[in-house]
Order: structure tokens, then sequence, then C-alpha cells
């Protein structure tokens, strides 16, 4: 337990104000009087009172990776239309094309189910680490050990699951120095509520994500709901609204330059205990060469979109992340060498080696670091192999759906604790949701023509990279005419994209998939074959990590002597901050918020910076209400803050120091993507859509009425009755 305490017992404050994404226990561990000099109003057992597992931040819920907040107690939750993008999509056809024109539900009855959306209400987090490392043998290899701690994890969940509509994890901190497993509720009747036009959800498109000024309402309203009684439910007309205990009631007044903020959610992965190596090997190999492939594959998507607006729709959502992520990498090139990251890092490493090599406890330290490096070399060595390989099997839906159901078929021989996480029993309704729901974005000749494109690299990787099934399927060299032909021949005589055929697929033995003879799936076992085998290797290497990193991250943190947030790892997380501009390069300076008038000063009309007609009507008749800001003279529609964010953190409610919504924080600015390796003060600002122009639009714009009641904004006579 010794080294537990370590990470969690240091009481004081922290070096930056705005740096570390807090576990809800070290925030409870923070001085409380440094909490309050920055502007926290409540006292911080209010967010957070682990005996019950309540408090504030209980209103703070995981929405499918993304972040959301509830807002009202009527189930009613605020996130970005980024993150409920897919369920827009689902009800979106050429004809009824939901994703340009937006939506609102008049009433309860005419909002829409998400297929397969979940969200996540947190309940409880308890420290396992005592448990997760008893269960490694002595003297158990890397593999072994790596099992062992899946095996344990596995029991873990399995025992928290029990209670019913209950969704477990084991969360690993700091290489795996500390497990916390942490216990959510999960509700599965997901409905939307609103979503605004795409051209106000995602104003400025890619040229503007990334980026500030920001004129981006990139918001949307959902309802969880659940069986009369209360009990989480999947969809059903007679299921009720989920009753929120915890919820972000909406600051009207919103925020001005220098507030204090938190920003609260669900940061997925960042990277600031890796070594520098390890950070300079993204740097000039790993990050530019993803880069290159999404740049074919988005340009491939685009192309074949253009030809046919069914196909455009379908590969809409799968473009849309592909973009987000083919920009961030770049954000991050250049954010690492500006802000000389990897430099820093071992000047950091350095220190740690000074200061531990005189102190006996920290010996193992030192050698931990030295094979850490070893395996980072392994890795390195290994990395165009398993990057095409992954990228085969993820991002082409048609090899991605035959491994799925090939793997599907064998994991499901074994018993439930011996499988392979993703296709456990707990998983096994979201997997067959997601066979079902990829049919939309299914669109044949984009997929086949990226098939063609990652087939000609594996084609060009060298002697000890190849990837077997490649080679199989489609022989050693490439021609590109005979490959297309194998690739036209393995999409036409296949029904694995037959939505139908599919989910039979998902019910069948391996024998009986085999019998088939499906092309496709055949491909699929053979890739299938591949992916066994490098889950082998990535495990002992995880196994290899999870011996050493937690020794050297002890001298780490032993050397900082104040606290320190761990790495995001998609666990909840509050980071405090003030609303506040920077300076994005000598000589400029960017105020921290944004107005109406900004996103008609941006409007030309044409994608990505079209604003629908009656948001730029109203914009333009200065149709402001209540919802002007007397200072900017006009409506807030962004801000800036010093929050440390990252991905995951979207939709992740903004609040002032009395836990009210004063924003949604939905993006990062350019000069601070590479936050992801380390926090910059003078750079690190987060992204929010301001409250007011929420509440301007649902108000102004649609006279969303019902709504803006049951945020307890609108009162007075009901729409109908002022008419
Ligand atoms: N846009 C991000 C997300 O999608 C948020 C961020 O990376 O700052 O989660």
């Amino acid at each position: 337990m010794k080294k537990t305490l370590l990470l969690l017992s240091l009481v004081a404050a922290p070096a930056l104000a705005g740096e570390g994404k807090w576990t809800p226990q070290q925030v409870l561990e923070l001085d409380p009087a440094w909490l309050k000099a920055q502007g926290l109003q409540v006292p911080p057992k209010r967010l957070w009172d682990p005996k019950r597992g309540t408090g504030l931040l209980a209103g703070t819920v995981n929405v499918g990776g993304c972040s959301g907040a509830f807002i009202a107690e009527s189930g009613l939750i605020i996130t970005n239309h980024h993150c409920v993008f897919s369920i827009i999509q689902e009800h979106s056809s050429p004809k009824k094309d939901l994703i340009t024109d937006g939506f609102l539900a008049k009433g309860r009855e005419q909002e829409l189910p998400g297929k397969g959306s979940r969200v996540q209400v947190p309940r409880a987090f308890t420290d396992v680490t005592k448990e997760m490392l008893a269960a490694v043998p002595a003297g158990a290899d890397d593999l072994a050990r790596y099992k062992a701690l899946d095996r344990k994890e596995k029991e873990l969940v399995a025992e928290c699951e029990k209670r019913p509509a209950t969704r477990c994890k084991v969360a690993s901190f700091e290489g795996g120095l500390q497990f916390v497993l942490q216990e959510s509720v999960e509700l599965a009747d997901v409905r939307l509520v609103y979503a605004p036009p795409n051209a106000v959800g995602e104003y400025g498109g890619e040229e503007d994500n990334w980026m500030w000024p920001r004129h981006t309402g990139d918001f949307s309203i959902i309802r969880a709901y659940t069986a009369p009684d209360g009990a989480s439910a999947a969809y059903n007309s007679q299921n009720v609204p989920y009753k929120a205990e915890f919820f972000f009631p909406l600051a009207t007044e919103g925020v001005k330059p220098d507030d204090f903020v938190m920003v609260l959610g669900y940061p997925g992965i960042t990277y600031r205990a890796l070594l520098a190596e390890e950070m300079a090997e993204r740097q000039a190999r790993s990050y530019p060469r993803v880069i290159d492939v999404y740049g074919e594959l988005i340009r491939i998507m685009e192309e074949e979109g253009a030809k046919d607006p069914a196909g455009k729709i379908a590969v809409a959502s799968h473009l849309k992340g592909l973009h987000n992520r083919y920009k961030n990498l770049g954000g991050q090139l250049a954010g690492l060498k500006r802000g000389r990251i990897v430099e820093k890092q071992r000047e950091a490493e350095a220190a740690v080696a000074t200061w531990a090599e005189k102190r006996k406890e920290y010996q193992g330290a030192m050698k931990a670091r030295a094979e850490l490096l070893a395996l980072q070399a392994e890795k390195s060595k290994a990395f165009e192999r398993e990057f095409l390989l992954d990228t085969v099997r993820g991002a082409v839906k048609g090899p991605a759906l035959a491994v799925q159901v090939a793997r599907l078929s064998q994991e499901r021989a074994k018993p439930d604790l011996e499988r392979r996480p993703e296709f456990m029993d707990r998983e096994l309704a979201r997997l067959k949701e997601k066979l079902e729901r990829e049919q939309k974005n299914l669109f044949a000749p984009a997929d086949k023509r990226m098939l063609l494109a990652l087939v000609r690299r594996a084609q060009g990787l060298g002697e000890g990279e190849r990837i077997a099934a490649i080679d199989k399927t489609f022989g050693r060299t490439y021609a590109e005419k005979d490959v297309a032909t194998k690739i036209d021949a393995l999409y036409a005589a296949t029904q694995v994209l037959d939505l139908a055929e599919r989910q039979k697929m998902a019910g069948e033995t391996e024998a009986q998939l085999r019998a088939r003879k499906d092309p496709l799936l055949d491909f699929g076992f053979e890739l299938a074959t591949e992916v066994v085998a490098l889950d082998e290797q990535r495990d002992r290497r995880a196994g290899a990590s999870v011996r050493l990193l937690p020794e050297w991250r002890r001298a780490v943190l032993g050397h900082a002597g104040k606290p320190v947030a761990p790495d995001a790892n998609g666990t909840l997380r509050v980071s405090f901050a003030k609303v506040k501009g920077y300076t994005p390069r000598d000589g400029a300076f960017y105020t921290p918020q944004t107005t109406l008038a900004g996103v008609v000063e941006k409007h030309t009309g044409q994608e990505p910076f079209d604003v629908p007609d009656k948001v730029l009507s109203a914009a333009e008749a200065r149709r402001y209400g209540p919802w002007l800001d007397k200072r900017l003279k006009d409506v807030p529609v962004a801000f800036l803050a010093d929050a440390d964010t990252t991905g995951g953190n979207s939709g992740s409610p903004t609040v002032n120091g009395k836990g009210q919504l004063v924003g949604v924080n939905f993006d990062r600015v350019w000069e601070n993507v590479a936050n992801d390796f380390g926090y910059n003060p003078d750079v690190a600002r987060n992204i929010n859509v301001d409250v007011r122009y929420v509440l301007w639009l649902l108000d102004q714009v649609e006279d969303a009425d019902g709504l803006l009641r049951e945020l307890g904004v609108r009162k007075g006579p009901k729409a109908e009755e002022r008419r």
C-alpha cells in the first residue's frame, strides 16, 4: 500500500493553477484554501462524497466516450453535437436530412432513440490496487503477469456488475501504481431532443476545427429514460425520463474574463508519463505515418462521397472522425516542436535520475527506465506493420466486420473469463448493435478503394514485417488491376455486408462460418490469425510495462514532491481554470470570447461557413433577447479557459464556482493540441460553447418553449398562449 499512499496523500496545492486533470479523490485531498482562492464556492465535499457516491460530479456522465451533464431533473443531458452525431445520422436520409436541418422534438413523443446509445452515471470509485497486485503469482513472466491482472480485473468487474444496470471498469493510474474500480449506473434508453443544424453545430467545419477564434455551436441535448419503476431499461415507449439526483442549473448570466470555471468530464488518454524517447518516436515517426495514411483515406472517402448523395451520408460519421484525428495529429506535431516538449521531458527525466540515483529506495527506477527504453525500441520496430494491420481491420468496414464476426465465433467458444474483453458476454449486446449500426456507414465504392490503398502499402512492407493474410489473399507484389479485381470479387461474393446475413453470422460457430465459403469472411479469418498473434505480443509488452513503469513513476512523483494529476485514462476528472485569452504567436493576442457578430462575419454562404437563414436573420436583426452580454454588446458564442482537457472531454460541463453550467467544452486551440504530452500555461486553452449561445438559439431562433421551461429558463405564458 505504500506505493498507493504516495500517489494520494500529498495534501497541498498544485504548482500551476490550470494544470491537472484531478481524480475525485484527489480533489478532496487538495488544499481547500487553495481551491477557495481559485474561486470554488461550494465545499469540495459537495463535488464528491465518496461514502455515498454522490455529489455534483454524479451529474457528469459518460456519453459513449464523450462527456455530458444533466441539466434538469427530468433526465436532460447536454453534450456536444459531434458526440451524438451518429444518432443524428441514424435518423437522416437524403429526404429527411436532420444533419443539415437540425432537429427539435416538440414533445417527448417526438424524441428520437439512438440505437445502442448509452449513458453512464458515476456511482463509486474503489481502490483495488492490493487485490490486483496480489493476483500476480511470484516469478510470473511478463505475459503471465498481464494475464493474471487481466483475469483479476475481469473478476472484479463481474462481481461489481452483479448489481443490476451497473457498468464497471478497473482503471490503471501511473502505469499500474494504482488501480481503481469505477462503478457506474448505465442508462440504455437515450433519445435526441435537440440538435442544431450542422451549419451551427459544426460551423467552420474542418477549417476551424482545433482553432480559435471559434464560432461553432457544438452542442446537442439528449434525454435518458428508464422503466417506469426507475430501473435502467432498453428503449420502450412506456419508459419515463430518468430522474437525476444531481444536475447543473444553467448560469444564465454566463461568464466574463478571469472568472473561475471547472471542466468536469472523462478525458480519454494523455501521454505525459511517456519517456522523452517514446515521445520523440511519435514525433519523428509514428505520427507522420498516421497522417500520411489517414490523409489518403480521407481523400478517397471525399472523392467517392461526392459521386453519390447516399454515399456521402454513409461516410459522413467515419470521415468526420478521421478528419478530426488527422488535423489533431498535425497540431500535435506542430506543438511538440514549438513547445520543445521532448527536450523539456528529457531535462525533467535527467533531473529525476540525478535525484533518484542518490536515494536507495529509488534504485529500481533507473533500471526500470533502461528496460522501458528497450521495450520502446521493440515497439518502434514493429510499428509499421502493426499500424497497417490495425487500419485494415479497423478503418475499412468490410474487413473490419469480417474480422469481428470471425473473432466472435472463436472467442465465444471459450469460457467467458478467458475471452478477450471485447467478446465477453457483457459486451455481446453492444457488439451486435454495432454490427447492425455499421450498416448505415457502409459504402462499398469508398471501402474498396481504401482497402486497395492499404493493400498497396502492406505489399510494400519489408521482409520480417509482412502481413501474411494480405500476402495470401492478394499476393506479395502490388499490381493495381489485379488487386482491384480481387477486391471486387471479395465484395461481390460476400454476405458480410448484408445486415440480415451478418446478424445470422454473429450467432454461428467457426465451423459454420467457414463452411459458408464466403471470400470476405475467409479473408477475415486470415486477418484474425494475425490479430490473435498481435494481441498476445501486446499483452506481453503490457505485462512488461506494468512491471517497469510504476517503479519509474514512483521516482518521478517522489521527486515532484507535490500533488501530480495522473495521465488521463477515461475516468472522471476535474480541471480548475480561469476564462482567459492567449498569445498564439508573436505580436498577436486572442481575446477569450467570440460573439454573434463573428458568426455573421465568417458567413460566406458556402460550406463550412453557411449560416442557416433563421440564425442569420435573428443575428442580423440583433434579436438578442435577454442573452445580450452588456460588456460585449452582443450574444457570446464561445469562450476560452485554461482548463487541462483532452479528447473525451468533449461535451464536458464547464461550470462556475457555484456548480452552475456556464458552457460546454468541445475543443482545444491549435497551439494546445500537444498538451497531451505536456501542459504549457501560455497556450493551454480549451474551447467552450457559451451557455448564452445555447439559450439564444433555443429561445430566439427555435422558440423551443417546452425545453426552455424544463430548463427553468422560460417562465410566463406558454408559447401557444402568447400567440
Ligand atoms: N474535440 C475533442 C473531443 O472530441 C476535445 C479535445 O480534444 O479537446 O473530445
